[in-house]
């Protein structure tokens, strides 16, 4: 069993490199941003909820988010691993989980933070949205998920560096090389 977090600002790439990942890994790959788009596009109570919080770039809340990882947790019982992408985002989201995988005998066995610079992440997002249509990238929305990167998912850094469980990424450059570097940690850890 090997649970990995990969983290990063919204555009450092997790989820490029969480679904690389997942295929030559074979973990399961867990994105809380895909869940949350899936149910707003099935018109689910948990999607017409959500989706007002993610239109205007804040978190959605954290009962919210806990409810999707364990029922997740629960669907997935048999997978080899999770990559947890975009999840957590809390304090309160980080300490749920190592709750759960704890019980299950299962911690978090590393977290990849990938660093990008906050000019790189514009111009990544505006380019996304522009090809994608994705209505929470463009440049006023995309300010405000920063700013709640840095007010509340940027924290964890020190969670998980005071659990020595932090291994930090240069997030720009070719895709490839990153993922040599992000497979290089993993395998150095396993
Ligand atoms: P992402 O695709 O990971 O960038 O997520 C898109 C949006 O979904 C975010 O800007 C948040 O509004 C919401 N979201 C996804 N994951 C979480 C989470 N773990 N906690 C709170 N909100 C989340």
């Amino acid at each position: 069993m090997l649970n990995i977090i990969l983290f990063g600002p919204p555009g450092s790439g997790k989820g490029t490199h969480s679904i690389k990942l997942a295929e030559k890994m074979q973990l399961y790959h867990l994105s809380t941003g895909d869940i949350f788009r899936s149910e707003i596009s099935n018109k689910t109570l948990l999607g017409i909820e959500a989706k007002q919080y993610i239109d205007k770039g804040a978190l959605v809340p954290d009962d919210l988010v806990i409810k999707v990882l364990l029922s997740t947790l629960e669907k997935q019982e048999k997978a080899k691993g999770f990559i947890f992408d975009g999840f957590p985002r809390t304090l309160i989201q980080a300490q749920k989980l190592d709750e759960e995988l704890n019980k299950k005998g299962i911690p978090i066995k590393l977290i990849i933070s990938l660093e990008v610079n906050n000019k790189e992440i514009i111009t990544r997002l505006v380019k996304r949205g522009l090809e994608s249509g994705r209505s929470d990238d463009n440049e006023e929305i995309i300010k405000q998920r920063l700013a709640f990167y840095n007010k509340q998912t940027a924290p964890l850094l020190e969670y998980y560096s005071k659990q020595n469980k932090l291994y930090t990424i240069h997030g720009v450059g070719l895709i490839e090389e990153i993922f040599v570097d992000i497979c290089k940690t993993i395998n150095q850890q396993k």
